[in-house]
């Protein structure tokens, strides 16, 4: 995965350093928003993870959209 090689190499730290942007616990995990952009990265704690459900994914919407 990119992020992990990222954090290997220094350019983003280790998330359980970070505190989640939602509810400020420890961070567990990197999440992506956007998959295009894929150190586009906010550290966030298991269960607002889990809130805030799939990233984006524009090429799979616009399938999706296609195929509507
Ligand atoms: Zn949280």
């Amino acid at each position: 995965m990119l992020v992990r090689r990222a954090v290997l190499r220094g350019e983003l730290p280790n998330v359980r350093t970070m505190k989640c942007v939602d509810c400020g616990a420890r961070g567990w995990y990197w999440e992506h928003r956007n998959y295009d952009e894929p150190l586009k990265v906010d550290p966030v704690c298991e269960p607002c993870n889990r809130k805030r459900g799939l990233a984006l994914c524009p090429s799979v919407s616009a399938d999706v959209a296609k195929a509507a």
